[in-house]
C-alpha cells in the first residue's frame, strides 16, 4: 500500500473539511483552534469515504498516465517505435497499430503536437460532414485545447472540439460532435435537448460514462 500524505491547513473557517488531492495526497482544512485529537477523529470518521475516493483517483491517474512506448489514438494503443531517421515526422501504421517516430514521446508536449495535427485532419472534416449531412445549422468547426471541456458551441453556429478527443474511442468523438451539433438546435441541456440527443446518438449513455471516467485526460495536457 502506498503511503498517504496528509496536508493540514489551519484557516479561519467554521468547519473542517477533507478533500482528495491525488491518489496519495489528502488535504484537510481545519479551524485555527482544531486539536490533533479532533483531526484524528475526523480522519477516522471519514476513513471509508477517503479510501473509496483514493481508489477512484488512482484509477483515473492510471487511465491518464503517459507511457513512452504507448500512444493512445482513437481508442487504440499504438506501439511507439523509435526510428532515428524520421527526425520530426511521425508515421502511423493502423494495421499493425505501430507509430514510427524520430522524437521521444515521453512528455505531454512531445505528444500534444501530434494530437493537434491529427485533430485538424480528422476531427474537423468529421464534424463538418456530420453537421451538413444531418442538416444542423453549422457554420464553423474550430479545434481548441481547453482544460475543462471536450467541446463547446456558440450561438453563431460555431462549434469547438478539443484535440484531446483524439485519445478517445471513435464513438466518444462522435458523441461530442453530436452533443455540440445538437446545441445548435437547443442552446441548453434541457429535457428536449436530452431526448433529441439520445434519439440522434444511440450510444450517448455509454459515451458519457467513458468521458466521466477519463476526465483527467483534459487536465494532463
Ligand atoms: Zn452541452
Amino acid at each position: 500500500m502506498t503511503e498517504i500524505e496528509y496536508i493540514i491547513l489551519y484557516k479561519d473557517v467554521k468547519n473542517a473539511c477533507v478533500r482528495i488531492i491525488s491518489s496519495t495526497k489528502v488535504g484537510l482544512t481545519v479551524p485555527l483552534n482544531y486539536t490533533q485529537d479532533k483531526i484524528a477523529a475526523l480522519l477516522a470518521q471519514k476513513q471509508s469515504w477517503i479510501d473509496k475516493k483514493l481508489i477512484l483517483m488512482a484509477q483515473r491517474e492510471e487511465a491518464a498516465a503517459i507511457y513512452p512506448d504507448i500512444f493512445p489514438l482513437l481508442g487504440e494503443n499504438y506501439k511507439v517505435i523509435f526510428q532515428n531517421g524520421l527526425l520530426n515526422s511521425v508515421r502511423f501504421d493502423s494495421q499493425k497499430l505501430h507509430l514510427y517516430t524520430g522524437i521521444k514521446l515521453d512528455t505531454p508536449e512531445s505528444r500534444a503536437w501530434i494530437y493537434k495535427l491529427r485533430a485538424q485532419k480528422y476531427l474537423k472534416p468529421r464534424a463538418y460532414y456530420t453537421g451538413f449531412k444531418d442538416g444542423f445549422p453549422l457554420k464553423k468547426v474550430i479545434i481548441r485545447g481547453q482544460k475543462h471541456k471536450w467541446g463547446t458551441c456558440s450561438s453563431r453556429g460555431n462549434i469547438s472540439l478539443n484535440w484531446k478527443l483524439m485519445m478517445a474511442p471513435e464513438y466518444v468523438v462522435d458523441y461530442i460532435i453530436a452533443h455540440e451539433l445538437m446545441h445548435l438546435r437547443y442552446m441548453n441541456h434541457g429535457l428536449e435537448y436530452k431526448r433529441e440527443l439520445r434519439k440522434y446518438f444511440l450510444r450517448t449513455e455509454e459515451a458519457e460514462t467513458w468521458l466521466k471516467a477519463h476526465g483527467n485526460l483534459l487536465k494532463m495536457y
